[in-house]
């Protein structure tokens, strides 16, 4: 099987990922897959489903070997029932990879062509977007502050590795604080340049 043509979009929660991965998804040809999302759709009675509240709820996240085995059988259906077709469709992926042993576990799927780094260094900004969706799209993992703040310590300790992963040359930093439209367009430029 040859690799999906990936974009990556990164950064911290409350940075914009889902907003951004959401709008790309909207233009012909690239596919939109937000981790996330994934585990939310899941029926919270199954097994899987009760350990993604489990972690989820405390700001934590789902062990790798879990995470991939998921998101590998969800991509697979896309593929399968042809809303993402890898011969001509870009993947937009957010969430994932959020550790460096999920970007090693998908070496052998993923032809990363950027990572969008949605920087934001204002943390009260991003904490105050947080609790905002917890209102607006009944997030219990935004909920309360003491979850927040663990969910930031863990981007911290354990995705913003994933950076230095995949290396300067694949990453393009874009100021998170700025309107989404900019940020949008600096993405939509940046991708247009390298097709
Ligand atoms: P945010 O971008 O605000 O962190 P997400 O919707 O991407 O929110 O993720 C919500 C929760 O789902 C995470 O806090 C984590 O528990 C779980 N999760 C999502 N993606 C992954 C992943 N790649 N690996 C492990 N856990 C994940």
């Amino acid at each position: 099987m040859d690799r999906y043509r990936t974009y990556l979009i990164f950064g911290a929660p409350g940075s914009g990922k889902g907003t951004q991965g959401k709008t790309l998804g909207t233009i012909p040809r690239f596919f939109h897959c937000a981790c996330g999302d994934v585990f939310r759709s899941i029926d919270t009675r199954t097994e899987l489903g009760k350990a993604f509240l489990e972690y989820s709820s405390k700001g934590q996240l789902v062990p790798d070997e879990l995470t991939l085995q998921l998101w590998k059988s969800r991509i697979a259906d896309r593929v399968r029932d042809h809303s993402f077709k890898p011969e001509i469709d870009a993947l937009i992926l957010d969430g994932i990879p959020r550790t460096v042993y999920q970007a090693e576990l998908m070496i052998d799927v993923l032809d990363v062509r950027k990572v969008f780094h949605l920087e934001c260094p204002d943390r009260p900004a991003l904490v105050a977007r947080l609790k905002k969706r917890a209102l607006k799209d009944n997030r219990l993992d935004d909920a309360n502050e003491e979850v927040i703040r663990h969910r930031l310590a863990t981007y911290d300790a354990e995705s913003r590795p994933v950076l230095e992963f995949y290396g300067s040359e694949l990453i393009r930093t874009i100021d998170a604080t700025q309107p989404p439209v900019k940020v949008l367009g600096e993405i939509i430029d940046t991708i247009a340049q390298g097709e």
